[in-house]
């Protein structure tokens, strides 16, 4: 099924001006093999089938549209939280790593490649592996593998095989580039399993189709909820954009509906530690894509910093790119300490505990003001499991009083 439509990518992956494929001669038959088949492939009955099977026994779907009743009274609306917490795995992610898993397995391939940065990609990446019994590599920058040990203790007890990467700033970026050099040298067994809607194209169209199960869900759970299938609003917290994208993509030819991306500001915009892409990065190309980018007079990334270790991408996916450029979404950015309140504010509200990008989205609830009668739609892409460290550090007991 082809979506077409204004913010849908063309043939060659541009969104407006962004998006294309960026990438160097050698990992041409790879991405082309990838291009050629995969439409054919996640249209086809069997996938199709095997797809929501998996996702409905296996990743716990759907997930409830849940009317966050105390919450709404604070704000003075109504507001419904998709609850991608409570996927398998703790997050959206394992939405795109099991749509991949069973791509791979369709076009033949026998290895499985990702990088990760906070390890929740990894993780998911990981776990569908062992579920399809393929053998999976993850290469993660060796600095966040000294930060993020829960995530890496995980990694290694699904079996997969961790490969630490020691150049650049040893995060993130290198990870990723390391995971390029590898699908070069292995083209024909190896799939890469790319963890957002970024990357060159089919990457960014391919990664949120499989994440449009979110909206898709929404608008069935809207209309028994509220009479009507669609929001007013729509709040999503954007790293690379892949569960924004899931969750904005069967509404966004609709523009009566409000399309709210939210970006990490980290310690402020002024800072010179962040991540609010949309607002302070200028054109480039990342990745094997053409978007939106941090990066010095030189053109040499910036490194991003956040609270948030999955919002500390120095890019952002074509989509958004264009998004935010076409004003078809609203970009707020969000500071650490707005982000903590918001998630001490779930917590005592709801009880439920939000991760730490997903409080990110929930912090722009402040900066927007609704009408009684709107009908506001939050994703909780996570849960705080993976963030309690950061919680505990940075406890708030003044919440209950305000
Ligand atoms: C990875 C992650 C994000 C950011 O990634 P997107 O591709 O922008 O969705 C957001 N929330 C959670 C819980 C995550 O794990």
């Amino acid at each position: 099924m082809k979506h077409k439509g204004k913010f849908r990518a063309d043939e060659k992956g541009y969104y407006g001006p962004y998006g294309g494929a960026y990438i160097p001669e050698m990992l041409y038959p790879n991405v082309k093999e990838l291009e050629d088949k995969y439409e054919s492939i996640i249209d086809s009955e069997a996938f199709r089938k095997e797809f929501s099977e998996t996702l409905r026994d296996y990743v716990g779907r759907p997930t409830p549209l849940y009317l966050a009743k105390r919450l709404s009274d604070h704000y003075g609306t109504n507001i419904y939280l998709k609850r991608e917490d409570l996927n398998h795995t703790g997050a959206h992610k394992i939405n795109n790593t099991v749509g991949q898993i069973i791509l791979a397995r369709h076009l033949g391939k026998k290895r499985i490649i990702a990088e990760t940065g906070a390890g929740q990609h990894g993780v998911a990446t990981a776990t569908v592996c062992a579920l399809a019994g393929l053998k999976c590599i993850v290469y993660m920058g060796a600095l966040d593998v000294e930060r993020q040990a829960p995530n890496v203790r995980k990694m290694e007890m699904l079996g997969a095989e961790l490969r630490p990467v020691h150049s650049g700033n040893k995060t993130l970026k290198d990870a990723t580039n390391e995971a390029i050099r590898d699908w070069i040298n292995n083209p024909v067994d190896t799939h890469y399993i790319i963890g957002s809607v970024v990357g060159p194209h089919p990457y960014p169209t391919m990664v949120a189709r499989f994440q449009s199960v979110i909206s898709e869900e929404m608008k069935v759970q809207l209309s028994e909820k509220t009479g009507r299938e669609f929001p007013d609003y729509i709040i999503a917290c954007v790293g690379g954009g892949s569960n924004a994208a899931g969750a904005y993509y069967h509404f966004l030819d609709n523009e009566a509906v409000k399309l709210i991306s939210v970006e990490a500001a980290g310690k402020g915009l002024d800072s010179g530690m962040s991540a609010a892409t949309s607002t302070l990065g200028t054109d480039g190309i990342i990745h094997g894509s053409k978007t939106l980018l941090m990066q010095d007079e030189d053109g040499q990334i910036t490194e991003p910093y956040s609270i948030s270790a999955g919002l500390d991408y120095p890019g952002v996916g074509p989509l958004h790119a264009w998004l935010g450029k076409s004003g078809r979404s609203e970009v707020i950015n969000i500071t650490d300490d707005e982000a903590l309140k918001a998630a001490y504010l779930l917590t005592r509200m709801e009880g439920i505990i939000p991760a730490m990008e997903t409080a990110h989205a929930l912090a722009a609830l402040e900066k927007q003001s609704f009408a009684r009668e709107d009908v506001v739609v939050v994703n909780l892409s996570g849960r705080g499991d993976k963030d309690m460290d950061a919680y505990s550090n940075n406890l708030r007991n003044d919440i209950s009083n305000e």
